[in-house]
């Protein structure tokens, strides 16, 4: 008597690196993904199941050395989001989260956790009157660094405590963030809405400018965007456009 073992496939597994055809974070930095073949399936280990710039899922193919991405990504330079701030009272308000008076609309954002997601929520507020922007836990400020520009940034320290970077830029607000955001509207139209910056209390500042249409270009969905970065982070350049 023979016992045989040759007619069924054992399972077998491979280790391939990911080419991910300009998606960003399917696999963990220099991480390997796993082909495991069992029972005449293939199945594929270790890759997110939508990258984290354009939230679309990924189609996989298992080349000869390396799982190939057949789907291009969408965004592959990341996502650079413009909008419009209009200030016609010449004052606005700035918190982290004013939400409550904008709106959030979760079914438009779909996975916040995506830069496309960050950027259809920026949109969304910005529609809505608020410029909006995450930035991490990072309590950043609102610098005016010429009479009608203003960037959203953090300073940066050398390591002997001087700030950097930002130096001739006058820090006008600060941005506390427990919600990882700045939350920015003209003065009047939030109080119009029946926003009160009172509620708001030490959370909220209220700054003069120049009453107009301000451009509000936002980073953070930049391929290459490091929170980490040493020195001065720039979130979002705001200048007066009309
Ligand atoms: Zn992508």
């Amino acid at each position: 008597m023979t016992t045989d073992t040759g007619s069924q496939e054992l399972p077998s597994f491979q280790n391939l690196p990911l080419h991910p055809n300009g998606h960003l974070g399917l696999v963990r930095d220099g991480a390997l993904v796993t082909v495991l073949r069992m029972e005449g399936q293939e199945h594929i280990l270790g890759v997110r199941h939508s990258c984290v710039v354009c939230d679309e899922g990924s189609q996989l193919q298992v080349g000869a050395r390396a799982v190939e991405v057949t789907n291009p990504c969408s965004y592959p330079d990341g996502i650079t989001t413009e909008t419009i701030l209009h200030v016609p009272s010449g004052r606005i308000v700035i918190a982290d989260d004013l939400r409550a008076v904008y709106g959030w609309d979760r079914e438009t954002i779909g996975d916040y956790n995506t830069a496309a997601g960050q950027d259809r929520a920026i949109r969304s507020l910005a529609a809505a009157g608020c410029a909006f922007g995450p930035v991490g836990n990072s309590c950043p400020g609102l610098y005016r660094t010429s009479p009608d520009t203003y960037v959203i940034a953090t300073a940066g320290y050398h390591e002997n405590g001087s700030e950097d970077q930002l130096a001739g830029a006058e820090r006008v607000a600060g941005i506390i963030t427990d919600l990882w955001a700045y939350s920015i509207a003209d003065l009047d139209d939030f109080t119009a809405r029946g926003g009160s910056v009172a509620a708001l209390a030490w959370s909220a500042d209220i700054v003069d400018i120049t009453p107009g249409t301000y451009q509000v270009t936002h980073h953070t969905g930049e391929v290459g965007f490091d929170h980490d970065a040493p020195g001065a982070l720039t979130f979002a350049h705001i200048r007066r456009i009309a």
